[in-house]
């Protein structure tokens, strides 16, 4: 028996049903081949409350590319490896840029803004890489997510990671210069080689609502009562996310929805309500920052109905 949070079943079935009917979708992104292929009417929602029930609706069950969402739980693990001194080589500002975006690196002397931009979460790969092998790192991030999602059918797409790496150019210069300021450690071909895989993880929205919600709790799954990180680690990721994880989107996310959240271009949201909720929505039209467009909507009538949002009301 689960103790349902009032309301909570409603309106998620209500919102899935609203954002399955309405014709402005956004666009499927194309730059990765293999991501253009998946159905752009999809939607999926799924709540994970404090007791470790879920509530779920649409195609909540269906498999989807996570993408830049993998970067949370790489900034976990790097900073689990590494701790603070991961920072040196990474920032932790919001850039106000794209995504793929290059000026910037020049500017900042090889250093990434922030571990959520393509660059920075290149150079986090990095530091997860560093003393392994390409297959045990990525063995690791897998591990870690099967683990948090307390899933082990999670696997890679090996054919999005192909096609990504295929067409990756932007991302294969970005790695090109850090390495040349010395902010990479591996060899370059190594380090993308992780990154595109693990950006490949498939997930359902219900196995990414469970993986993130020690998130939730102060670093705890609160089901289990395992312990992931420290309550400090769990808020300045949360902190994190909520500046930097929807790029040049990260204000209006912040403005619209008032909870930490990151996105990936395979239109995914995993979305963090302190002490209340771990949320993942997917629909995989994105707007012009590369961010899910019904995703946010999504998001943002579920904290209003839920009085869910940060910042109160
Ligand atoms: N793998 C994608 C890339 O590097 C991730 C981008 C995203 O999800 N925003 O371009």
């Amino acid at each position: 028996m689960s103790h349902a949070v009032p309301g909570l079943a409603k309106a998620v079935e209500e919102i899935a049903d609203e954002m399955r009917q309405r014709p402005d979708r956004g666009d499927v992104a194309s730059y990765i081949p293999e991501l253009a292929r998946v159905d752009a009417n999809s939607f999926g929602l799924a709540v994970v409350s404090a007791d470790g029930s879920v509530t779920a609706a649409g195609d909540s069950d269906t498999s989807f590319s996570i993408q830049s969402i993998s970067k949370v739980f790489t900034l976990t693990l790097a900073l689990g490896l590494v701790g603070d001194r991961l920072w040196r080589r990474v920032g932790r500002e919001p850039s106000g840029s794209p995504f793929n975006s290059i000026v910037q690196l020049e500017h900042e002397r090889g250093i990434p803004r922030n571990p959520f931009i393509n660059a920075g979460a290149i150079a986090v790969t990095d530091a997860i890489l560093s003393g392994h092998q390409p297959r045990e790192a990525l063995g690791e991030i897998l591990r870690f997510m099967q683990f948090l999602a307390h899933d082990s059918s999670i696997a890679i797409d090996e054919s999005v990671a192909a096609s990504e790496k295929r067409t990756g150019f932007r991302n294969i210069a970005l790695a090109n210069y850090m390495k040349s300021f010395g902010v990479l450690d591996n060899p370059v071909d190594y380090t993308l080689g992780v990154y595109f895989h693990h950006c490949a993880i498939a997930m359902s929205c219900r196995q990414l609502a469970m993986a993130g919600q020690f998130l939730a709790h102060s670093g705890r799954n609160p089901a289990t009562g395992l312990s992931v990180v420290s309550a400090e680690r769990a808020k300045r990721i949360n902190a994190v996310m909520l500046t930097c994880g929807h790029y040049d989107g990260s204000g209006e996310f912040a403005y619209r929805v008032g909870l930490p959240g990151k996105s990936g271009v395979g239109g995914g949201i995993l979305a963090i309500a302190p002490g209340k909720a771990s949320i993942a929505v997917w629909s995989p039209g994105l707007d012009k920052s590369g961010n899910s467009h019904l995703g946010r909507l999504a998001l943002e009538s579920l904290t209003k109905r839920m009085g869910w949002s940060i910042f109160g009301a």
